[in-house]
């Protein structure tokens, strides 16, 4: 597995836009650099934050909202279905300066779920809030708002079809990356602050009322200053189960580990043998970046204070795109 780590820097952003069993076979070139393209813009926007001395917070909403908004990556607009037919997202975020955090699940409506999740850390109390309670929070708050068409894609309504064809016929969905996806950001601001932030559909034909890794504090989402900032993707369930991010900066606080033995030693060793495939993005308070994943491979991509926009999808070395390929158009 390409280890994709990256040295300290002034500031670090990454971001992901879910992980799976994602097939060169299945890829057209076209369609592999409209993921680059989504990818980089949402690089871009969290580095116009960081760049300019800007919080790792705003940042990270900042990179996750591009990602909603990008109907490719399941989250915001082409989110996927439960097996009734709905969308209901979850999303979180987390400021590693005093662990501050806040998250929805459930909810179809706002146009960018990291916003509610935002809303719920900076206005409430609370640190989760769910279904119809949430929504009405969020229209008080007068965040943006779409109707369900805005949110629908025939990719994700297909994959919905095929998942449930496939389990009236007895069928295991063997496909992860047709049921899976999240987007997530994390990053280290030049004041030395880190932020995580994560936004999902879920998992297709997931029952409704399922709430998966995402807004779990310490499941999917998690930063500290003192250690690292996270965002996972994969099968969430098992994400819950052990702690996953919680474990990683257990682990460097508890036991010395770096951010990559860490990293690498609960994606590879913890989620891989029980079932959690998946992957995590990660920064440590120095900057430093490691991006582990246990299937075939996660769209990710990080830019450092070097400016330079790397991204990948497979298990391969992150590259600038647009250099490589001399252009950057979908
Ligand atoms: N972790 C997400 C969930 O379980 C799905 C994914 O990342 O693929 O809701």
């Amino acid at each position: 597995m390409t280890q994709n780590l990256l040295p300290q820097s002034e500031f670090s952003l990454v971001v992901h836009g879910g992980a799976g069993t994602i097939l060169r076979s299945t890829m057209t070139p076209a369609r592999e650099a409209a993921y680059h393209a989504g990818l980089r813009r949402a690089l871009e926007a969290g580095q116009l934050v960081l760049a300019a001395g800007g919080a790792a917070l705003d940042a990270v909403t900042a990179a996750v909202m591009a990602l909603e908004d990008e109907p490719l990556f399941n989250a915001g607009r082409g989110a996927v279905f439960t097996s009734a037919g709905k969308q209901e997202m979850d999303a979180a975020i987390m400021d590693g300066r005093d662990r501050a955090a806040g998250a929805v699940a459930g909810i179809c409506g706002p146009r960018n779920p990291i916003l509610a999740a935002r809303a719920v850390m900076e206005r409430t109390e609370h640190v989760l809030l769910i279904g119809e309670s949430a929504l009405a929070f969020c229209r008080a708050q007068g965040l943006a708002f779409e109707d369900t068409p805005y949110f629908f894609t025939q990719a994700r309504w297909q994959a919905l079809q095929d998942t449930l064809a496939m389990r009236q016929a007895g069928v295991d969905n063997q496909d992860a990356s047709r049921k899976h996806g999240t987007v997530g950001a994390v990053a280290r601001d030049s004041h030395g602050h880190l932020a995580a932030a994560t936004s999902t559909g879920g998992m297709t034909a997931k029952a409704p009322g399922r709430v998966g890794d995402t807004p779990v504090i310490g499941a999917g989402t998690w930063a500290d200053d003192d250690t690292c900032a996270l965002s996972g993707t994969g099968n969430g369930e098992v994400f819950i189960r052990y702690a996953a991010c919680h474990e990683i900066s257990a682990r460097m606080r508890h036991a010395g580990q770096t951010l990559a033995q860490a990293a690498q030693g609960v994606v590879m060793d913890v989620l891989a043998p029980h079932g959690g495939s998946g992957g995590i993005i990660a920064v440590d308070r120095h900057g430093g970046v490691s991006l582990p994943f246990n299937c075939a491979g996660m769209y990710r991509g990080v830019v450092q204070a070097d400016g330079v926009l790397r991204t990948a999808i497979y298990d391969e070395p992150l590259v600038d795109y647009a250099a490589v390929t001399g252009g950057n158009k979908p």
